[in-house]
């Protein structure tokens, strides 16, 4: 065992990843076909080559658009468990799913939601794959529409679906977090968990976690590496350990950052910061969560111990029950000293 063994092979939590980012590029060409989506190229080695996060969005909505039926939804959810347990040990997975993208459309909530997790339960029967829903508000679309989002998730509950988040940008590309104030002020009030993408890129702000955190009241934070700019607030998040869920890769394209030790995301871990690993869109990223941490780990100066607390937060920043965080954290501890014992049993594994 190498130490590229040893962070693919190490337990792994996912609480940032877009639905429809954990489809196969074989799947989004073949269901573009078959709906006349025009996608800008079928060559998988040209499909995702983009510029910034704006270009992404465009390709990020074009994937809403080819999926249709239940057996999509449920064939997606299935088989993206098992590609993540594959390529990167992951044993539990949050998604964030966005029905606004779909309405135009007429697909309902309920069409896209109950096939998604009928094939996640399935792949939790078959792989052992725990899993929550975190339902998105497009920050394309209105407040109003956000809250109208809200009021739709508290009239059809369902025992997975605990959380409130968001993606795409606002109209003017921002992040504005205040916007939405009212959509999650009516999801605390209903006992909905909450979480935000904020401060993500350069052109975003720390000002930004900081509306996230206090207007928005949020439980953690999606990206948020523009904390960093601010030490005051940084020291907040670490008293409070609130978690971030980060995703290295994506910044290297949503940004342009370099993985090196000086990146926002290494910033955060050596200020304390509660921060796990996730893809965001590993589809349209061309990642996986081995690929994250095997190339994030060391370009970001950490080592072994570092990835094992990644991996471990990935636990204390889940929207699962408690006992479901026990149990996993029990399983981990022991994956890892397992893998402990092997890589020091590899004499030339470091
Ligand atoms: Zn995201």
């Amino acid at each position: 065992m190498n130490t590229n063994d040893y962070l693919r092979l190490l337990p792994k939590t996912e609480l940032h990843c877009h639905f429809a980012s954990t489809m196969s590029a074989a799947q989004l060409i073949a269901f573009a076909d078959r709906e006349g989506v025009v996608l800008p190229t079928t060559d998988p080695a040209l499909l995702f080559n983009f510029t910034d996060l704006a270009d992404f969005l465009e390709a990020f909505r074009a994937a809403h658009q080819v999926l249709t039926t239940a057996d999509d939804f449920a064939q997606v959810a299935y088989d993206g468990v098992r590609a993540a347990v594959a390529a990167g040990s992951v044993r539990y997975r949050e998604y964030a799913i966005n029905p606004q993208y779909f309405a135009p459309r007429g697909i309902g909530y309920r069409e896209i939601l109950d096939p998604i997790i009928d094939g996640l339960r399935a792949a939790q029967t078959d792989l052992g794959v725990g899993f929550r829903i975190v339902v998105a508000i497009n920050r394309h679309d209105s407040p109003a529409d956000a809250v109208q989002l809200v009021e739709t998730m508290v009239a059809n509950p369902l025992p997975e679906v605990v959380a409130l988040g968001q993606d795409d940008l606002t109209p003017e590309l921002t992040e504005d977090p205040a916007r939405f104030a009212d959509a999650y002020a009516l999801a605390r009030r209903h006992g909905l968990r909450t979480t935000a993408h904020a401060g993500e890129r350069h052109l975003d702000s720390a000002e930004n976690v900081r509306v996230a955190l206090d207007v928005l009241k949020v439980d953690r934070v999606d990206h948020g590496y523009m904390i960093v700019e601010d030490p005051e607030l940084t020291e907040r998040a670490r008293e409070s350990q609130i978690p971030f869920a980060a995703t290295p890769l994506s910044t290297t394209i949503c940004s342009g950052w370099t993985l090196d030790h000086n990146h926002r995301i290494a910033q955060m871990v050596r200020a304390g910061l509660n921060v796990s690993f996730s893809t965001d869109d590993a589809l349209f990223f061309r990642t996986d969560m081995a690929r994250e941490f095997q190339e994030a780990i060391p370009a970001f100066g950490l080592d072994l111990d570092d990835a094992k607390n990644i991996a471990l937060a990935g636990i204390d920043g889940a929207f699962c029950d408690d006992d479901e965080k026990r149990s996993m954290r029990a399983q981990f501890t022991a994956q890892i000293a397992a893998l402990d014992a092997a890589l020091a049993d590899t004499p030339t594994s470091r």
